[in-house]
């Protein structure tokens, strides 16, 4: 286990989460299990930024507001409309933001053009499946 995956579960005990490691997952979080699960068979890199993300979406949730930002894919209506799905796009991305932010307020070591590339990746491929 890196420091950088120790210091992000210390995060997140605090806040009640755990993480779990697992090959047959996707990256994703549980707001019922407060849970985080990655894919166990990722890079050292890809993990860390895995669990950024889904950090990314914890803050997002803890913030009042995030209802009221993204209304329809909260409410889940109209599931397949544009709306829903612009608002889905800024989700992810909003999240990964948030996760960037956390490589210097934890001052973890995954560089943060590594980092940004993997974000590239892993939006190219929400807009791929659109
Ligand atoms: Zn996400």
């Amino acid at each position: 286990m890196t420091t950088d995956i120790k210091k992000l579960e210390k995060w997140l005990k605090k806040k009640s989460f755990s993480i779990i490691f697992d090959k047959n997952v996707y990256d994703y979080i549980d707001f019922e299990l407060n849970t985080i699960f990655i894919r166990s068979t990722l890079s050292n890199d890809s993990k860390v930024a895995g669990i950024l993300h889904e950090c990314g979406h914890l803050f997002e949730r803890l913030n009042e507001n995030f209802n009221e930002m993204l209304p329809t894919i909260n409410r889940i209506k109209r599931k397949n409309s544009l709306r829903c799905y612009i608002e889905t796009l800024t989700d992810e991305i909003i999240a990964w933001q948030i996760g960037e932010q956390l490589i210097g307020e934890l001052k973890l070591k995954i560089k943060v053009e590594k980092y940004r590339r993997l974000r590239d990746v892993n939006i190219k491929t929400y807009i791929a499946l659109s």
